[in-house]
């Protein structure tokens, strides 16, 4: 129990009185009046009973007579005084001398009651005494309760994450919790009469004036004010007299007295409390950083660039002067990437950007624009001259042979120049000047750097702005292979699925493979295009595979450009094997023109691929060069019957004789027979009919994505294939 707590409980209970004397008869005289008003009595007969009494016992008052034998009532009360027993006496002694109660008042005693005593006299001044003890052991609770109310309080402001103070009217501290210390290095008694702004950051002086001579209170007070304290640094390193600073918030209110001048409000200071908010800032900081920053490089991303580039252009126009910015490409990165993996890959990045970064001057900028993909800004740059030979420096730089884990990896790099403001005024002309540039360096053997010119601006070109699309589409991973059906017309059975591009443009969106083909095989970007659609094919298969699904034959459309290709058929055969499947997976289809180009090439590369048991369809059968006199040559299992000529299926119309022809042929070759392009019932009727063993088209379902494809299998292998419900 705390001495709070005992000394309000005992002023609840009935006080305790003991009464000392020597004579007996004047002990039960005395106990008898005292009991009879109702107080509780003990009595002790002489000093030393008195003082063993006192020993064993808590008394709240004691009628104490003072000339006793042996031990006399002096030397009672001295023994009081020096035991400090907390008791009220009242001397009651037939001693009238002025010296002797005198005496007694100065050794503790609380009054003096004259022997013969008058009872009512007695029994007031004992009241007094009682009444007068229980004031002063309210009091003392009162005290002791101030005091751990004071203690708590004073516990809860120390220990406080936050600062609390209080500063007077002129800005002064006069109270600052021990938090300062750890906080910002400063003894909080060394600031007590200081200024506020000892702390203030100089630039964030105003503020802070404003918000720590807050006036006002309650909702209206300052909320929520960052500013920067400064830390007291010799606190930490004798040496160091260098000043960091804190981030905080800072909230704040007037204080007023309400008994100021003339009775009215009068303002006596401000009092509030600051939060150190560094991690807050800190992680403010790292997601701006994040958002203006390439991770892997720790280079300016796009945003950044476009930012700095933008108040380049403003400065150099205000100032008449020129700036140059360049796109840089990694020649072959692509290939480091797939053959020696991501985490080299990421190395390299890193490397060349440090290359690129050490031939740079501290205000350019070097940025990384995704994948292998540079831009670089020169704002100092006054001639062409002088962008050469930084241009030059960089492909020297990147030259050099890179080490990466044992492995010596040789690059190099094409750079497009664009100057401002020949080659364009704004930051989207410049920037797709250089990249022009680049690509003129990329088709003209790489490894060097050209300035852009209003030449290359013409149809060629645009061409090869495209181009360029292309190639960044199969680095950025654009492309997707979606599947369509193929069905049995008389099982209504899936038996197989041809694979068919799609480009997930940035801009564009999705763009169908007619509107990019041929450019791929003009440019013969077909080639790398063609074997991502090759391996995206086999890893769906695996897919498959793995779901436990049937067996089933893809078609892949190759172009006469891939067959040309000194290794196309080792290729193909190199990744089948990569994927452990047997030939039988694949049909490959071939346009009519496609085998024609380069026949006997073709037909040597075709036998090759058949004996891995790859089966060969011609596509678009009817519709090019259709020199019936070669199909018994080539190891061609299946023609295609054009979706032109299956559209113009019609019943009762005679133009659908040109599929009968082909029919007819296809039964005298001993081939199959495919369809595509089936849109309705009646056209499925006549094929069947017609001995068609496949059929393809929007009746039995659209290509779809890989993971639609996935879905629409399992349903099948359940039997379920809605789209055969036209059947
Ligand atoms: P294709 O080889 O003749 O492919 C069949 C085209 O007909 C596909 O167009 C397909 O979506 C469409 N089609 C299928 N059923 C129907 C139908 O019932 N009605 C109509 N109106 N159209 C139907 P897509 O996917 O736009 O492909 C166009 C062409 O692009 C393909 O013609 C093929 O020559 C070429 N292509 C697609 N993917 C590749 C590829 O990976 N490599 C190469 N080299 N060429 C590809
Ligand atoms: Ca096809
Ligand atoms: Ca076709």
């Amino acid at each position: 129990m705390s001495e709070v707590q005992t000394l309000a409980s005992r002023a609840q209970i009935k006080p305790k009185i003991l009464i000392v004397d020597d004579d007996a008869a004047m002990l039960s005289s005395l106990s008898l009046l005292l009991k009879a008003n109702g107080h509780s009595v003990e009595s002790a007969q002489g000093g030393a009973q008195a003082i063993a009494r006192l020993q064993a016992s808590d008394y709240d008052l004691m009628l104490l007579d003072l000339q006793m034998p042996g031990v006399g009532g002096h030397e009672v009360l001295m023994h009081i005084r020096d035991n400090k027993i907390d008791t009220k006496v009242i001397v009651v002694s037939g001693e009238t001398s002025f010296v002797m109660v005198k005496d007694a008042l100065l050794e503790g005693a609380y009054d003096f009651v004259r022997k013969p005593y008058d009872a009512g006299e007695l029994l007031t001044t004992i009241n007094n005494g009682l009444q007068s003890r229980i004031l002063e052991q309210q009091h003392k609770a009162m005290g002791l309760a101030l005091e751990e109310s004071e203690k708590l309080h004073r516990y809860i402001v120390n220990n406080s994450p936050d600062i609390v103070y209080v500063l007077d009217s002129k800005g002064h501290f006069t109270f600052i919790n021990e938090r300062i210390e750890a906080l910002l290095g400063y003894r909080h008694e060394d600031l007590i009469g200081k200024h506020f702004s000892v702390l203030i950051h100089e630039e964030d002086l105003a503020e802070a004036n404003y918000v720590f001579h807050e006036r006002r209170t309650g909702a209206r007070a300052s909320k929520d004010v960052e500013l920067r304290l400064k830390i007291n640094d010799e606190t930490k390193t004798s040496r160091s007299f260098e000043t960091h600073l804190l981030p905080i918030t800072l909230h704040s209110m007037g204080m007023y007295n309400p008994q100021g001048l003339n009775g009215q409000n009068e303002f006596i200071g401000t009092y509030g409390c600051a939060r150190d908010i560094t991690d807050r800032k800190r992680h403010e900081e790292l997601i701006n950083y994040q958002a203006y920053h390439d991770l892997l490089t720790s280079l300016p991303n796009r945003a950044l660039f476009e930012d700095r580039i933008n108040l380049a252009i403003a400065h150099a126009r205000r100032y008449k002067e020129n700036l140059a910015v360049m796109y840089l490409d990694v020649d072959r990165f692509k290939l480091v990437n797939d053959s020696m993996g991501h985490a080299v890959g990421d190395k390299l990045l890193q490397i060349v950007a440090e290359r690129i970064s050490r031939c740079l001057r501290a205000d350019d900028t070097l940025a990384r624009f995704g994948g292998d993909e540079f831009t670089l800004l020169l704002p100092q740059i006054k001639t062409n001259e002088d962008a050469g030979a930084v241009a030059t420096k960089i492909l020297d730089s990147l030259r050099v042979p890179i080490q990466i884990d044992h492995q010596e990896i040789f690059i190099s790099a094409s750079i497009g120049v664009a100057m401002y403001p020949h080659s364009g005024e704004t930051m989207g002309t410049l920037v797709k000047s250089a990249d022009i540039a680049m690509y003129h360096v990329k088709s003209n053997g790489k490894d060097g750097f050209r300035f852009f010119c209003d030449e290359m601006n013409d149809l060629y070109t645009s061409h090869l702005a495209e181009e360029r699309d292309l190639h960044r589409a199969l680095e950025h991973k654009q492309f997707a292979v979606f599947f369509q059906p193929k069905v049995n017309p008389l099982t209504c059975q899936l038996v197989g699925m041809e694979a068919l591009i799609r480009w997930f443009h940035p801009e564009k969106g999705l763009v169908m493979p007619d509107a990019f083909i041929p450019l791929a095989e003009q440019s013969k970007l077909i080639v790398p295009i063609g074997d991502w659609v090759f391996r995206a094919t086999c890893e769906e298969i695996c897919r498959w595979r793995k779901q436990g699904l049937p067996k089933i034959k893809v078609s892949i459309n190759i172009s006469a450009i891939q067959i040309e290709q000194e290794d196309f058929v080792q290729k193909i055969v190199n990744t089948l094997a990569e994927f452990k499947l047997s030939g039988d997976y694949i049909e490959i289809e071939i346009t009519e023109y496609g085998l024609m180009k380069n026949r006997e090439n073709a037909i040597q590369k075709l036998l090759r691929l058949s004996a891995h048991g790859v089966t060969i369809a011609i596509d678009d059968f009817g519709t090019g060069y259709s020199s019936l006199s070669y199909l018994h040559k080539l190891p061609v299992n299946t023609i295609k019957i054009d979706r032109s000529f299956v559209k113009d299926i019609e019943p009762g119309i005679k133009k659908t004789c040109i599929v009968d022809a082909i029919a007819a042929m296809a039964k005298g070759l001993k081939l199959h027979m495919v369809a595509e392009g089936v849109e309705t019932v009646a056209q499925l009727t006549y094929l069947k009919n017609l001995g068609c063993v496949e059929v393809q088209g929007f009746l039995f379902g659209k290509p779809q994505s890989a993971q639609a494809t996935l879905e629409l299998m399992t349903m099948q292998s359940d039997g379920k294939l809605a789209a055969c419900l036209a059947c």
